[in-house]
């Protein structure tokens, strides 16, 4: 039995025992290609789900499938907006079409158990169409539906680990892009890629609660830090990635319940 969760480098038959025998959920991350700000790799949106996902399943015995790496486009609100150079976005239709498609492949192989894990805010309801159109087809195809999580991870912060780690000041989700929690987990997962010696230290954007378009750019900050960065830490970082690979294995088993791939 290989001890490999990673899909893409397990070999067909590795994988297809795998399925045959352990019934493993199998997690997708689902990410972008994204500006986040000078110091942060245009990936983060999928280097981040990708680390909690391989490390859940290390836990509960799920396999990772292979990232989806671009996302839905960036909203002014929550991701800075389109108009950055190296956000490389996708229409809504295409990631739609790409995820109901891996869910059928997926059914075919009769995977049970699935679930996307989200690092990009704008992805989220389009996962969300997505597991309902794959539904639908599988069944019209007559294939057994497997059972479908869609959660963004960030969620999974409680109350608590945000009140110690952000001191009162959290903004809130949205503005949270390259903010402190996205740059402290990067600290404690990939510090090669972070350059902290290139922030500023600045309040959270004033953006308004709508969206117009086309958008004014000149209100959102031209490094693409929604709110500064500075505080960031790699002790911040492993706080908030110990307690999301904890709340995520738990919800897998809550979700899908004990069986012989959840250790
Ligand atoms: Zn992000």
């Amino acid at each position: 039995m290989t001890t490999e969760v990673e899909m893409s480098r397990m070999s067909w038959t590795d994988y297809a025992e795998a399925i045959a025998t352990r019934d493993p959920a199998v997690l997708i991350p689902v990410g972008s290609v994204e500006q986040h700000g000078p110091h942060l790799p245009l990936a983060t949106d999928c280097l981040i789900p990708e680390a909690i996902a391989k490390a859940a399943a290390r836990r509960t015995g799920a396999i990772v499938a292979p990232t989806i790496s671009y996302g839905y486009k960036s909203v002014p609100r929550c991701g800075g907006g389109q108009h950055f150079c190296g956000t490389t976005s996708v229409d809504a239709a295409t990631l739609i079409g790409q995820l109901r498609d891996i869910v059928r492949e997926l059914a075919r192989h009769k995977v049970t158990k699935v679930s996307f894990v989200v690092g990009h805010m704008e992805n989220l309801w389009f996962v969300t169409e997505a597991c309902d159109l794959a539904l639908r087809e599988v069944k019209m195809l007559g294939l057994e539906a497997p059972r479908l999580m869609n959660v963004g991870y960030w969620e999974f912060l409680s109350k608590p680990t945000i009140e110690k780690a952000f001191d009162g000041t959290f903004p809130d989700w949205s503005l949270e892009h390259a903010g402190i929690m996205e740059t402290s987990i990067m600290l404690h997962c990939h510090p090669e890629l972070v350059k902290m010696e290139r922030l500023t230290e600045h309040g959270p954007a004033t953006l308004p609660v709508y969206d117009l378009w086309p958008y004014d750019t000149a209100q959102v900050p031209d490094t693409g830090v929604l709110n500064t960065a500075k505080g960031a830490s790699a002790a911040k970082g492993k706080l908030f990635y110990d307690e999301y690979v904890q709340s995520f294995s738990d919800a897998l088993v809550d979700a899908f319940g004990k069986s012989p791939s959840i250790r």
